[in-house]
């Protein structure tokens, strides 16, 4: 009888083993909560109004759907009991032979889960469709108001986090603000929108190298992006940030300072790091449980005394070393160690502009944006994909037009007057 492999999460680290086992003789059951594979990369683009979420983001049976072998199952995982080999849903439960946890990370408020209602983070297509309206409802408000305090408030905009995704963020608003926005409004000016990038350490993007971290600093404070260093926020909320006692007002606030694996890690019952992850052994099982795999942001996994960053190639190797594994049906002891084949970092702080680090070879500039630029379209899932990214980038690249300043999903009932 064909093994049952069950994999939990259609996200980089699930699909790619879903793959690797096309053909193999295995029975594989993939669940998601959600029904689609989402691109995260690209996922600032639709909080930031460049990119529609169609565009980045494919159902899960349609990438699946020539893989005779595999099938796919809408859900949410609530429990994995180990030793009865059964993963729970809320309605259902899936037996295994071969279990991969491949769930992936959470925003993470460090002990401040109400912070989530003013700051919220960016993780799933529904945040990031949240946070462009925010944008876009604020710069609505500003150019309504009479009071010039409100203004301020609206027209003041705070990205909390200075890694690749608060920096893209920052810039990204910046932007559109200062170089696309402006013709569209007659009252307010959007181009003295202020945009600040809040970061608890001393330098932005720490996992590049300082020089790095400087040159995007100087980048971004020429785009107008107020980078403050050193601060840690004390408290959110409806009135704005604060740093003990002094407060910055405003409306907009987006959260990129951390992440956690999702609370289904607790259920597995083995060590887990602060931040959720499971210590996974060498070759990605879960210790004590050899027909058990985690990987991707939900694992910690650890070479040469460091953790493995939490980035999509980790997850697309692991997952492709994982479906070798069971589509061999290695024992423990025959199982090599996994090694992870660095791909670097690049992150992008504006149009023409990022900054890229492959081993020792740093590049800024254009060429660092490009690369971005072919990198992403190369990895996107689907050719509709790819075609339509990019024309969207072509149109705003070129023509300094985000296309989809969509508001769709607020309520004017909702709305209080200010003026
Ligand atoms: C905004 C953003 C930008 C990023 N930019 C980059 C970048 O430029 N380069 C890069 O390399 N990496 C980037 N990353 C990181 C990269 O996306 C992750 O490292 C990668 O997605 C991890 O893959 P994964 O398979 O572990 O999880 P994911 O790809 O996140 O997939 C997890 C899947 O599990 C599902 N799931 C979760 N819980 C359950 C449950 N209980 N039951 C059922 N299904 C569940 C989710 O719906 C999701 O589909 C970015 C991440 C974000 C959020």
């Amino acid at each position: 009888m064909s093994k049952r492999v069950v994999i939990l999460g259609g996200g980089f680290g699930g699909l790619a083993a879903a793959r690797s086992l096309a053909k193999a003789d295995v029975e594989i059951t993939v669940i998601d909560r959600t029904n689609h594979h989402l691109f995260q990369p690209t996922l600032y683009q639709v909080a930031s109004a460049s990119l529609s979420p169609g565009d980045i983001a494919v159902p899960i049976r349609e990438v699946l759907r020539h893989q005779k072998n595999a099938r796919v199952v809408l859900g949410e995982v609530i429990s994995i009991d180990t030793s009865a080999r059964r993963v729970e849903m809320k309605c259902g439960a899936y037996s295994y032979d071969y279990l991969l946890v491949a769930v992936g990370a959470q925003t993470c408020y460090y002990g401040h889960p109400e912070w989530e209602k003013y700051a919220p983070g960016l993780k799933t297509i529904s945040d990031a469709i949240r946070i462009r309206e925010n944008i876009l409802l604020s710069f609505e408000r500003a150019e309504m108001t009479e009071d010039e305090k409100e203004r301020r408030k609206q027209m003041t905009f705070v990205v909390v986090g200075a890694g690749p995704v608060g920096v893209e963020m920052a810039g990204a608003i910046s932007e559109i603000a200062r170089n696309c926005m402006s013709p569209d409004f007659r009252r307010i000016d959007t181009s003295r929108a202020r945009v600040i990038l809040v970061e608890a350490l001393d330098r932005v993007l720490l996992a590049f190298d300082p020089r790095m971290s400087e040159k995007a600093k100087r980048v971004l404070e020429k785009m107008g992006v107020e980078v403050r260093l050193k601060s840690k926020i004390t408290h959110i909320d409806g009135r704005g940030i604060y740093f003990g006692d002094e407060v910055i007002e405003t409306a907009n606030v987006v959260w990129s300072a951390g992440a956690a694996a999702p609370p289904l890690t607790k259920t597995l019952g083995v060590e887990l790091d602060r931040m959720g992850r499971v210590k996974i052994n060498p070759d990605c099982s879960i210790p004590g449980h050899p027909e058990g795999f985690v990987v991707g942001d939900a694992a910690l996994f650890m070479e040469n005394q460091k953790p493995l960053p939490a980035l999509a190639p980790v997850a697309l190797q692991q997952g492709e070393y994982v479906g070798n594994i069971i589509k061999r049906g290695l024992a423990p002891e025959k199982r090599p160690v996994f090694h992870y084949h660095d791909k670097g970092f690049i992150a992008v702080i504006g149009r023409g502009k990022a900054v890229l680090q492959y081993r020792n070879l740093t590049i800024s500039g254009f060429f660092a944006w490009l690369g971005w630029i072919f990198i992403h379209i190369a990895v996107l899932v689907q050719w509709r994909n790819r075609y339509a990214v990019t024309t969207e980038w072509a149109w705003y690249y070129l023509g300094n037009r985000p296309g989809v300043r969509l508001i769709t999903g607020h309520d004017l009932k909702d709305e209080k007057c200010s003026t």
